[in-house]
């Protein structure tokens, strides 16, 4: 499927700074800030972020709610946010002592269930986690994956999360997972968008049950 989709690997930047990767606590703050928000913005809200305070639990910890709220404006739900980012730093520190490596080190499903349990983490923040920094074999699932994923029949339109992510692990390799993630995002911005998808120019045109059926129906 990855030759398929006619886009090459070399586009494919790492586009995750490796300060960040290099911690997992600033990764979890990345995820964070880009819910229900662009890229751009979110990255501009972790680069304020980062420049006026730190990423890290401990810069997280110890700055006033109000300061870390200023500073992640450009993410939109800056105070939603800011208050999700001091419960993180907050439920670390009590629950494994500031450091998320420990977490991280067990076995997979028993990192993933610890990483759930934490305020602000989601199935996708924990899998971006797993992934990117554990270097588990995990397939997160966002907003283009899912799309793609219905579109083209590989799940039902109704299929949740670990629906899709499961179908996702069983198709992939799992050493390409984490080329296959970043390029079916890219696939998804380049022909696969929410609005106005270009499927003539689609190489997935052919075997595509949305595009068969006339895209009518709104899978977004
Ligand atoms: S044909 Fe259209 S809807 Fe189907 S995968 Fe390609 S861009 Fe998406």
């Amino acid at each position: 499927m990855l030759h398929a989709l006619d886009i090459d690997k070399r586009d494919i930047v790492l586009d995750m700074p490796s300060d960040i990767i290099d911690d997992p606590f600033s990764l979890l703050v990345a995820v964070i800030l880009s819910q229900n928000t662009s890229d751009r913005n979110s990255w501009r809200a972790f680069r304020r972020l980062s420049s006026k305070m730190g990423t890290t639990l401990e810069a997280i910890s110890s700055t006033p709610e109000h300061e870390i709220e200023e500073a992640i404006r450009p993410a939109g739900l800056h105070r939603v946010k800011a208050k999700k980012l001091r419960a993180l730093a907050e439920a670390v520190s009590t629950n494994y002592h500031g450091r998320l490596d420990s977490l991280l080190s067990k076995p997979t499903a028993e990192a993933r269930e610890g990483l759930l349990s934490l305020p602000a983490v989601g199935p996708k923040t924990a899998d971006i986690l797993l992934l990117f920094y554990a270097k588990r074999r995990v397939f997160p699932i966002d907003t283009h994956i899912s799309r793609i994923s219905k579109r083209l029949g590989l799940v039902g339109e109704e299929a949740g999360y670990e629906e899709i992510r499961r179908r996702l692990e069983g198709i992939f390799d799992p050493d390409d997972y984490l080329i296959a993630h970043k390029v079916l995002i890219k696939f998804g911005r380049r022909y696969c968008r929410a609005r106005n998808p270009l499927c003539e120019e689609c190489p997935l045109r052919d075997i595509c049950k949305w595009r068969a059926g006339g895209g009518g129906r709104t899978i977004n």
